[in-house]
């Protein structure tokens, strides 16, 4: 077991060493100085350089090699499963691919970012063009002779996952998600909106005090501020970061309910995996499952909702809704925005699926990028009924295809549907999780997750982490049940 035992020493300083280069992430977002900018650039460079020539090594291919499976017990066979999956897929690109991947979406962003302030997309179209091109070489390299481009692409986020099956997935969901906005759009009753400022002081107190509600660990993470909330490390150091808007409380505090998901699957895996490739969240998709799980169907449930309602009276005085109800509809509210980061439970995923469809049609050859925002603006009326009205709110709005994220976004309807499989295995599973929610109290659904899903980071495939919590095939209809009860119910149809 020699070789073994010298390739974890190896891979826990490289695993080590990423939760460093990590952190420097979280820096620069929340506390790095402005003028610090320049010199951080080269250090994350100088940082990557180092992870890059470990995750290549040669002698991970010899350790690997002289490694009998029929030596290894579960844990260790998942943790080479890991391991040689990602130096496979490194040792197929070649290093002047990479490094041209690497040095295009360093410079792209900026561009992106520009032509989104002055909303001309010919300005990004070159780039993009660029990144997709990139993008598809190295899908080729990796994919080998009659492999799909797309799904080579998509193992990065979540293996096992192929373009196939997503599709057939989302073929079901769009149009049950479609006849559910026409029907809430059309209703007589329509709930109202928040109208009244909050103070900052009072939306950090209050959302810190979610945190803990939903079982976040303070002494193995901090809250900070942020441009964009994300969370970030794994282990016994999980950041979160959130932001406040004076008229908009709720995004502060389900930004902060849905990282506080992403970082509870963090710090409830088996300390015994801490910096291994099983000390990880298994896959996006079940990452979003977890952060999506406590956003909505804890957080946004009327029982919780009931909760907050009382608790923001206490914070911040009469702020303008008469009733829990009425607080109710105010949080769930639906109707059909450009912005998917803004979108409401039900358009979610509307926006998710039109971004899949023409990602896949980049990749795939089947859509030129100069032909991008036309197909965007068009499948965008039909599925929300709105023309697109600027190219920030179209195809211009997410930085993810400038980095070259390509087969990420997919991940998020998934980890919708996996949400929605979970929350009805947990009520079968666990009565007494709405009359907690109804207290402010998440522990009966949080432990339910961190036991059946969360604690074993990445042991078992994404698909199956699911299936063995939930018992069942994963699939749309609970999340297509739960929604249309759940809406059809709040809008009194
Ligand atoms: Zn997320």
């Amino acid at each position: 077991m020699k070789a073994y035992d010298d390739l974890m020493r190896f891979q826990r300083q490289t695993e080590a060493l990423g939760q460093v280069a990590g952190r420097l992430g979280w820096d620069q977002e929340t506390m790095m100085p402005r003028g610090a900018a320049e010199q951080r650039g080269e250090e994350t460079a100088a940082m990557e350089a180092v992870l890059h020539a470990r995750r290549t090594d040669p002698r991970i291919g010899d350790w690997l090699a002289r490694i009998d499976a029929a030596d290894l017990d579960e844990v260790q066979r998942a943790q080479i499963r890991h391991i040689r999956r990602a130096f496979e897929r490194t040792s197929k690109v070649p290093a002047k691919l990479a490094e041209e991947i690497a040095r295009v979406t360093s410079v792209a962003q900026g561009i992106w970012a520009q032509a989104r302030a002055d909303e001309d997309v010919a300005a990004f179209l070159p780039t993009l063009s660029r990144v997709v091109d990139l993008r598809r070489q190295e899908a080729a390299a990796l994919a080998g002779e009659d492999g799909d481009l797309y799904d080579a692409l998509l193992d990065d986020y979540e293996p096992g996952a192929t373009g196939a099956s997503l599709e057939a997935m989302f073929s079901e969901l769009r149009p049950a998600l479609v006849s559910l906005r026409e029907r809430l759009l059309g209703a007589e009753y329509q709930p109202g909106k928040l109208d009244a400022e909050f103070s900052e002081i009072g939306q950090l107190r209050l959302s810190a005090d979610l945190a803990r509600r939903f079982g976040y660990d303070f002494n193995t993470g901090r809250i900070d501020k942020a441009v964009h909330p994300f969370s970030s490390g794994s282990g016994r150091d999980v950041r979160i970061t959130t932001r406040t808007s004076p008229r908009d409380p709720f995004n502060c505090f389900y930004s902060t309910i849905h990282e506080v998901g992403h970082a509870c699957y963090e710090q409830s895996i088996d300390p015994e995996f801490g910096l291994t490739p099983l000390g990880r969240g298994v896959s996006m998709g079940v990452h979003e499952s977890q952060s999506r799980i406590y956003e909505n169907q804890l957080g946004r449930s009327r029982a919780f909702c009931g909760f907050l309602y009382r608790r923001m009276a206490e914070e911040f005085g009469d702020f303008g809704v008469r009733d829990a109800e009425a607080f109710y509809g105010a949080v769930n509210r639906v109707n059909s925005g450009y912005i998917r980061t803004e979108a409401d439970e039900v358009h979610y995923n509307l926006h998710v699926l039109l971004r899949f469809d023409l990602e896949r049609d980049l990749i795939a050859g089947r859509l030129e990028t100069a032909d991008l925002e036309e197909a965007w603006n068009t499948r965008f009326h039909k599925d929300f009924g709105v023309a697109v009205d600027k190219p920030s709110n179209g195809c211009l709005q997410d930085v993810h295809w400038s980095v070259g994220l390509f087969g990420y976004f997919p991940t998020y309807s998934l980890g919708n549907v996996y949400a929605g499989c979970l929350h009805e295995a947990m009520h079968e599973a666990v009565p007494g999780v709405e009359a907690e929610l109804a207290r402010g109290e998440t522990t009966l659904a949080t432990n339910w997750l961190a036991e059946n899903v969360q604690r074993g980071g990445g042991l078992h495939e994404p698909r199956e982490t699911i299936r063995r919590a939930t018992v069942s095939e994963p699939g749309v209809a609970p999340l297509l049940r739960y929604l249309e009860a759940k809406f059809t119910d709040l809008y009194r149809l």
